[in-house]
């Protein structure tokens, strides 16, 4: 009988400590590795030996690489297209040095390095403290966590060392990385902060918004930490008018909105969960999935368009004369460089011209931006006194929109490409409509249609001139040209 208790008693033991290792087992693998992209991990944060990502895959199917380097798969894909914009830029020289490292491989990393500051003549103290400055002691590595990489390039003999940062794709990197969610993760003087020298090669992706912001605002990834848990709500306004809401929570947040991440915020115990949510684009709701969204929102990030107060975008609203021509005054001033040539027209007498427009009226100010610069004259017509009508409230007519854009061209300087569209229903149009369009066309601003027609006397939406001038804005850049042509233009899609 005793014996059958001692028994019962052991098994109760054995099912309790089996229950126990069952929960903390179950523990760690609550986050997948995209509940980790924004983990600290570091000297004081350090991850466990068995921790290791479960979605890695191997470099090399899109840039030169060592054999089996590998990074998780969510910061392989932004380096796919990382790379890939950094070819477009001409950097083809680029390379990844190491990615993952497993905890075991890290450990051997450091060894080596401590018995090779103690063939130096370090004592065993001293040689584990330099060795830790430039090799991360097991588990504090974040090659471990499948989301940091070290990049290299032929132009300085692939060396880690600082002569990285002067090479051509170092240069690049510096520019552009965040824009791809990577951060320059040891900068230069930031041992203090980061317990790691400079090391110029050595890049971690943390996504957006993140990278953006510790980037913009100069901050590593344990000041971003402390600052999240100071704050506990940072709200990110991103290049392409995104807004974000990233939040700091002790524990996994209860409700997680749909499309929200989380993500461990600190390797170890109790560093808590960081929850990004994307608020909306510049917080109007019905510019959200909008096809228009992209579109819109870097207008509005250039103050060209603007939604309406009570927080709506009406993309699909038809346009007025008078808000085409208040857009195109904005474009007008962002492109062309008449600015300072115009002359100040009184208003009453500029007003006086016109049957239908008033001193006070509105869009006074942009109707003659455009009248000076001889954008707006297409669209008026004139009464046997030689006064204007501008027919300020009526919709905007295609053919309207075709003459007044055209002419934002005036300053492009790179080659059109020409184009094959033929659009049938403007035979028969006058030349200077028929010119426009064409031009419009050559530069991908009006896409042909699949029936191969214009309707030049359908009206538009605000979404579709959006569209248009954001277009316009996008074939600057691609020759170096206006407002976006530092920005980045599709990293988006
Ligand atoms: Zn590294």
């Amino acid at each position: 009988m005793k014996d059958t208790h001692k028994s019962i008693a052991q098994l109760f033991v054995a099912l309790l400590l089996a229950l126990c290792a069952l929960l903390f087992a179950a523990l760690p693998a609550l986050a997948t590795d995209d509940e980790r992209l924004v983990t600290l991990v570091n000297k004081e944060y350090v991850l466990g030996m068995d921790y290791a990502p479960d979605t890695l895959v191997s470099l090399s199917s899109f840039m030169s690489a060592n054999s089996g380097v590998k990074m998780c798969s969510t910061a392989a894909q932004a380096l796919e297209k990382l790379v890939n914009a950094a070819r477009a830029d001409g950097i083809t020289d680029v390379y990844a040095i190491s990615g993952y490292r497993s905890y075991g491989v890290q450990s051997s990393l450091y060894s080596k390095k401590i018995t090779y500051y103690r063939n130096l003549g370090y004592n065993t103290n001293d040689a584990q403290v330099h060795a830790a400055t430039v090799v991360a002691p097991p588990g504090a590595s974040e090659h471990q966590t499948g989301l940091a990489i070290d990049f290299g390039t032929s132009e300085n003999g692939y060396s880690l060392t600082e002569s990285f940062a002067t090479t051509a794709f170092g240069q690049w990197l510096y520019a552009n990385s965040w824009k791809y969610g990577f951060i320059l993760r040891y900068p230069k003087d930031g041992m203090d902060i980061t317990g790691y020298i400079y090391e110029p090669w050595h890049f971690r992706y943390v996504g957006a918004p993140h990278a953006e912001y510790m980037t913009k605002q100069d901050l590593t990834l344990e000041e971003y930490y402390a600052l999240l848990t100071d704050v506990g709500t940072l709200e990110i306004t991103t290049w392409d008018g995104t807004v974000y809401q990233v939040t700091y929570n002790d524990y996994y947040p209860q409700f997680v909105e749909e499309g929200a991440s989380v993500s461990v915020a600190a390797a170890g115990s109790g560093g808590g969960y960081i929850c990004t949510t994307r608020v909306g684009k510049v917080n109007f709701a019905d510019l959200l999935n909008h096809w228009s969204e992209k579109e819109v929102c870097a207008l509005i990030r250039l103050s060209v368009i603007s939604g309406y107060d009570d927080d709506t975008f009406r993309p699909n609203n038809q346009i007025t004369r008078a808000e085409l021509l208040n857009l195109v005054a904005k474009v007008q001033d962002l492109l062309l460089d008449a600015g300072e040539n115009y002359a100040s027209l009184d208003a009453e007498e500029f007003a006086a011209m016109f049957a239908d427009v008033y001193a006070d009226s509105w869009y006074l100010d942009s109707l003659q931006k455009t009248y000076q610069y001889g954008l707006v004259q297409p669209l008026l017509d004139s009464d046997e006194t030689g006064r204007y009508f501008f027919y300020p409230s009526r919709y905007a007519l295609r053919r309207e929109v075709a003459q007044c854009l055209a002419p934002l061209f005036d300053n492009y300087t790179g080659e059109i490409e020409g184009s094959e569209v033929y659009l049938s229903d403007l035979e028969g149009e006058d030349e200077a409509l028929r010119e426009a369009v064409q031009l419009l066309v050559d530069h991908g601003v009006i896409l042909g249609r699949p029936d191969g027609k214009f309707y030049p006397d359908t009206t538009i939406t605000r979404a579709e001139v959006s569209a248009m001038l954001y277009r316009i804005f996008q074939s600057y850049a691609k020759v170096g040209q206006g407002p976006l042509a530092d920005q980045v233009l599709d990293t988006q899609e």
